[in-house]
């Protein structure tokens, strides 16, 4: 598999493009930034078909882009775990569940939000195949309802989103989150896996399950 990571937005979020190999055309998107751009770019400048997307939560700064995505690859296949397609919603229907006090992180509701729905709404266990891709996905609520991770056993990696970061996890102070439910996901559904599993989170660097299970403070 051929992974390429851009860095996007205001909140440097990580956008990870998938192949199957370094020759393929095909390609899944996960998570779009907010401002996807560059991703478009990315893709036109490597000949890149986007078949699908696969939103790791609803969180405008994973999933603004998909609208933009969408206009230059309109058959695009849009994937959400099913408690955050609603996230997708168009930010009238946002606003009204947040108030002026909710973090920061919501100023750029007044933006425009991805304003189509999901095409597919994934449950924990489901497989998405895609552009010769498998990924399993793990249900991982905490950071947001419905994040989920994506789990590839043959390629021995994961996809965590704002589940779990390097030596960090995930804030759970936004509407929808839970601290406990977050700590329960890592360690039920992240923790378990092989400790060579590779991770690759919705911000910053890659790390391993072994070094987080050894080094991440709020493991301990
Ligand atoms: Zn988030
Ligand atoms: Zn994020």
């Amino acid at each position: 598999m051929k992974i390429d990571r851009l860095i996007l937005g205001a909140y440097q979020t990580n956008c990870y493009i998938l192949r199957d190999s370094a020759a393929a055309k095909d390609c899944l998107v996960i998570d779009t930034g907010l401002e996807a751009g560059e991703l478009v770019d990315f893709l036109q400048r490597h000949k890149l078909n986007p078949v699908a997307v696969v939103l790791t939560h609803g969180h405008p700064d994973h999933t603004t882009g998909v609208a933009v995505l969408r206009e230059n690859h309109p058959d695009i296949k849009v994937y959400i775990h099913k408690l955050d397609a609603e996230m997708l919603t168009p930010p009238l229907t946002r606003e009204a569940g947040l108030t002026e006090t909710d973090s920061n992180m919501f100023a750029f509701a007044k933006q425009p939000f991805c304003t189509e729905p999901a095409d597919f709404s994934l449950e924990e266990g489901d497989i998405i195949e895609q552009a010769g891709i498998k990924l399993k996905v793990l249900h991982t609520p905490g950071h947001t309802p419905g994040g989920i991770s994506l789990y590839s056993k043959d390629k021995g990696l994961v996809f965590s989103g704002d589940t779990l970061f390097a030596e960090s996890v995930g804030r759970t102070d936004m509407p929808g989150g839970s601290a406990t439910q977050l700590l329960k996901s890592i360690k039920e559904k992240l923790c378990v896996l092989p400790d060579e599993t590779i991770v690759y989170p919705g911000h910053g660097p890659t790390t391993t399950i072994a070094q987080e299970k050894a080094h991440n403070p709020f493991l301990k």
